[in-house]
């Protein structure tokens, strides 16, 4: 097999997983069979190379996102997620700071903390997304081309990016390039290790794993790639994005539902189940925080 970790192994990648993955929402399955591998070295898991291009050039990408690809509809489906990562940083920090989002998408969370920051940079490769970027904040295609403008940003995020991509030690050395002295990066990227995947790995594999996600970290690979990329003031914790409630469904129904949907928990519950699954390093993301 023709294959290679992204840390640059190529020994001893054993294959932890073999069927059709997800294409898309859930129950749209790959036609083909595909493989994850696991890295003995660095301990990541990962896609084997894809025989197309990249999933941000594909129709499919674009297929995806036109269906909704009313701006107002995005920021709709965004806003609640996206209002909860502000929270967790905590909305001070972004007064009167040059602030960056790598993958920015149609540009909610850029959007949510404007008025406080200084300056809001948007990094989208897919340029559909650019002509509404552009009203708003400075808009470029990669991390690349703020490095060759000299730009650099106090505050970096990066939410659920850092999975598709297929070089993630040019993108940290990017991430730190770009960042300025006492800057902070927010990086957050599904945790591998999530507490569904340790539930019931058979009917979560098939969802998890998908055409769009070439790497799946946990916090050792994560703090492997970090290091690698010559980062070393950073911290990993935990951040769980969904509920009790989809847990249970999961497990009845063996299919995602959604947050509250059975609105048998309250809140003092919700909060409990979350702390402890920050805590046990059982999180839906891993929450990745570096300093320059
Ligand atoms: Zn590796």
């Amino acid at each position: 097999m023709n294959n290679r970790c992204h840390c640059g192994n190529n020994k001893n990648l054993k294959t932890i997983y073999y069927g059709r993955i997800r294409s898309g929402s859930f129950g749209k399955l790959t036609k083909n069979k595909f493989r994850i591998f696991n890295c003995n070295k660095c301990n990541l898991k990962f896609l084997e190379k894809p025989k197309k291009k990249s999933f941000y050039e594909t129709n499919e990408y674009r297929k995806k996102f036109n269906n909704s690809s009313e701006i107002n509809i995005y920021h709709k489906l965004h806003k609640s997620r996206i209002k909860k990562k502000i929270k967790k940083i905590g909305e001070t920090k972004f007064k009167k700071k040059v602030v960056a989002d790598f993958g920015a998408g149609g540009g909610t969370f850029l959007n949510n903390i404007k008025k406080n920051s200084s300056k809001t940079i948007a990094v989208e490769p897919a340029f559909f997304w650019h002509s509404y970027l552009k009203k708003k904040h400075l808009t470029f295609s990669y991390p690349e081309d703020l490095i060759k403008k000299k730009i650099k940003a106090d505050i970096i995020v990066s939410f659920d990016v850092i999975e598709h991509i297929n070089q993630p030690v040019e993108f940290l050395k990017n991430i730190k390039q770009i960042l300025n002295k006492n800057g902070t990066a927010y990086i957050v990227t599904p945790n591998f290790n999530d507490i569904l995947m340790n539930l019931i790995p058979d009917s979560f594999s098939s969802f998890n794993f998908r055409t769009a996600h070439t790497l799946y970290f946990n916090e050792e690979s994560m703090s492997f790639f970090l290091k690698k990329s010559g980062i070393k003031k950073y911290k990993i914790s935990y951040y769980h994005e969904m509920d009790f409630s989809n847990l249970l469904l999961w497990l009845r129904d063996k299919k995602p539902s959604g947050l509250n949907k059975l609105k048998i928990f309250d809140k003092e519950f919700e909060n409990l189940y979350i702390n402890y699954v920050e805590a046990n390093k059982l999180a839906s993301h891993l929450w990745v925080e570096i300093r320059n």
